[in-house]
């Protein structure tokens, strides 16, 4: 037997199990090796049944009383085996198990078994214990371990998963270790065949964690190492942009407002960044409402000025919008041309006019580097337009992108331009690149001066009356108000029925409010009307689908009701809240929830008292990672079984690590850490 024994072909296994096993795409020893558990149960740690509480995870010893087996009442075509155990306390408990029908037959009064789960209570207020993992004595000392549990898939049980493991493992030895034995003891981790089997079956915690902290290792090595490779193919050389010094003091000078140190220390890196050869790969993160658009008008200047131009990139075509009218009310006034071109829009602005051009014209204007700036949708980027001299790009709300690789935007183009993206909630692959050292971010911590903190608040099913006190007092003072509706069905994927109803009942309630509305199912055009008229203040309230989501701007909205705000990502709460605390005005926020839940309420609490973009893209992170005790299942990218961005100080020695290699050196362990690395899709666009 070797590790690249087929599972099919194991001794004693039955076709259809190695079938299962197939559906997991797991299909010799070897991907065995490298399909490692999510946690262990310790069941080493045995309680007593008297002693039990819900939620707790236990192991029990315990003997059968009784085996019983019925189609459960609340879902058809389900069997429910029902076994009561006793232990040494004398006390009995319920254990119960769904479809395992062959369990049933298997287990007999009298029996010896570990059990080993979470207890859970019943509706009528009964403990028991739901599915859990078991062992006869007999069979195996496991008990006495630490026992992996493993993603599964239906009808592959723990104990089939963990007798193929045994295998796999007792061949960990002939891995070869990427690294040889100085440099292992240097790096202070266990050999890559004792890790391999430590994380599988360990004798303690302390031996897990230590394996889990080599196979992060590599996992993080194989990721920096690619992606270093990756990123130097494109190593090419990108315009140098210098510093125009006088017409930036005199641009800051025209602002209407003085930039914040952190503006001022974020522009500067970019202006850095472009003077020099290599193209730049930054990001700036500033929270909502910090005033990234006049650091990227700046910079955008700033090349303008050495006839280079510029794309301005925005998820939407009501943000496009916006940055045109912000770029010239900052830029027009010192001579630059500037474009907007949407999937249904060119305009030109040049001295103080602007014009609506057909799109053939705009892209040969673009051609022939009549205009400085283009802004608009991911339209901008086309291969089929070309600039005569783009040299930088600029990528707003860079999280709705998914992907913030200079690659996947630019893929197709020849030039090599300088690369600005903004947010103010990051992704996990900005992290992890940031981590890696190929993105670099600076960060806009401080919001404009006066800017006061937006009081947020949760709300519960009990809290219409003072929703509506809020309204009222928010309308009494002519400020503004954004209501965002939920998608509730899937059928209405636009969100047009939810709007409408809470456009309805608002517009009747206040009879003398003018209640504008904003949904998916809207064209792009009405869309840019409805919000520049609530712009102008000719709407009062504005019933909005998440449409509004991203980077719009109104400084005189002070209040965000957010309906259904369960339904949504922490970040995306945050970004929505962002709507409001846009001036010195004070501002508000509730996220409503009709649920009586405490888990719901306490996920919203935690964005309620938190006001930091990065934080909340951690916790959003975290949420969705599912809670694996190994590190996180996030959804996207990038897929490591085991490591996560939270491992900031492991992510620091791999760098430190890989920079005291050479290029070859790098290259050899690239591909053996590689080839260890089945989910090694850095580039795969989730
Ligand atoms: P975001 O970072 O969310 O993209 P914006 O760039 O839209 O934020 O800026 C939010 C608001 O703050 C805008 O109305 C902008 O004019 C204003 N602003 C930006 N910088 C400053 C500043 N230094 N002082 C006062 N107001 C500012
Ligand atoms: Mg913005």
């Amino acid at each position: 037997m070797s590790l690249n024994t087929l599972i099919a072909k194991l001794p004693r296994l039955q076709p259809q199990v190695a079938k299962k096993f197939a559906l997991l795409d797991l299909h010799t020893l070897w991907d065995c090796l490298f399909y490692f558990p999510f946690r262990h149960e310790d069941w080493r740690q045995q309680v007593q049944i008297s002693d039990i509480v819900v939620g707790q995870d236990v192991t029990i010893a315990a003997s059968i009383v009784s085996v019983k087996s019925r189609p459960a009442w609340h879902r058809r075509g389900t069997t429910i085996t029902d076994v009561v155990v006793t232990d040494e306390s004398n006390a009995k408990l319920h254990v119960v198990w769904f479809n395992m029908l062959y369990l049933g037959k298997s287990l007999q009064s009298g029996d010896q078994l570990y059990l080993s789960g979470t207890i859970s209570q019943t509706k009528d207020g009964r403990l028991q214990l739901s599915n859990p993992v078991y062992e006869k004595p007999s069979e195996n000392p496991l008990h006495e371990k630490l026992v992996p549990v493993y993603r599964s898939t239906e009808g592959l049980s723990q104990r089939q998963i963990r007798m193929v493991m045994k295998q796999a493992v007792a061949l960990a030895n002939v891995v070869p270790d990427p690294f040889d034995g100085s440099t292992v003891q240097q790096l202070e981790l266990m050999t890559l065949s004792e890790a391999l089997s430590a994380i599988h079956f360990p004798d303690s915690p302390e031996q897990a964690a230590q394996a889990v902290e080599r196979l992060k290792f590599d996992e993080l090595l194989a990721w920096h190492l690619h992606m270093t490779a990756a990123n130097s193919t494109v190593a090419a050389t990108a315009p140098v942009i210098p510093f125009h010094e006088q017409d930036i003091r005199t641009f800051v000078q025209h602002l209407p407002y003085t930039l914040t140190n952190d503006q001022r220390v974020a522009a500067w890196q970019v202006l850095q960044d472009i003077a020099l050869p290599q193209p730049m790969s930054r990001l700036v993160q500033g929270d909502v409402g910090s005033g990234k658009t006049v650091v990227a008008a700046l910079v955008a200047y700033n090349a303008t000025l050495s006839h280079y131009q510029v794309a301005v990139v925005a998820p939407t075509v009501v943000l496009a919008e916006q940055h045109w009218k912000t770029f010239i009310a900052t830029l027009g006034k010192h001579e630059t041309k500037i474009a907007l071109l949407t999937g249904h829009e060119a305009k030109i602005y040049s001295a103080g006019t602007e014009a609506t051009v057909s799109r053939e014209d705009l892209e040969s204007a673009i051609t022939s580097g009549i205009v400085s700036v283009v802004i608009g949708t991911h339209a901008v980027l086309q291969p089929d337009i070309t600039f005569y001299k783009l040299g930088l790009v600029i990528v707003d709300e860079q999280q709705r992108f998914g992907v913030d690789q200079r690659q996947v935007l630019l893929s197709g183009r020849t030039d090599t331009p300088h690369f600005l993206s903004l947010t103010a909630t990051p992704i996990p692959r900005s992290f992890a690149l940031w981590l890696s050292g190929i993105l670099n971010i600076s960060t806009i911590a401080t919001k404009p001066a006066g800017r006061v903190v937006i009081q947020s608040f949760v709300a519960g099913p009990d809290d219409r009356q003072r929703i509506d006190t809020a309204i009222n007092t928010t309308l009494q003072k002519k400020e503004q108000i954004y209501v965002i509706t939920p998608l509730i069905e899937e059928s209405d994927s636009l969100g047009v029925r939810a709007a409408t109803t809470e456009h309805q009942r608002l517009s009747e309630a206040l009879p003398h409010v003018r209640v504008g509305i904003l949904h998916g199912a809207m064209p792009a055009d009405e869309r840019v009307a409805i919000l520049d008229e609530f712009r102008r203040h000719d709407l009062d309230i504005i019933v909005s689908t998440t449409v509004i989501e991203v980077g719009v701007d109104v400084p005189n909205a002070t209040l965000i009701i957010i309906e259904g705000a369960e339904r949504f990502g922490l970040a995306q709460l945050h970004q929505l809240r962002g709507r409001v605390g846009r001036s010195s005005k004070p501002s508000q926020c509730y996220f409503v929830t009709d649920r009586r839940d405490d888990a719901i309420r306490k996920r919203l609490e935690h964005v309620a008292a938190t006001s930091d973009g990065f934080t909340i893209s951690e916790l959003d992170f975290s949420e969705r990672g599912g809670g694996d005790m190994y590190g996180q299942r996030q959804s996207g990218l990038p897929a490591w079984q085991l490591a996560s961005i939270n491992d900031r100080q492991l992510f620091e020695r791999v760098r430190e690590f890989s920079s005291t290699l050479s290029a070859e050196q790098q290259n050899n362990l690239l591909a053996i850490v590689g080839r260890h690395e089945k989910t090694l899709t850095p580039f795969h666009p989730e």
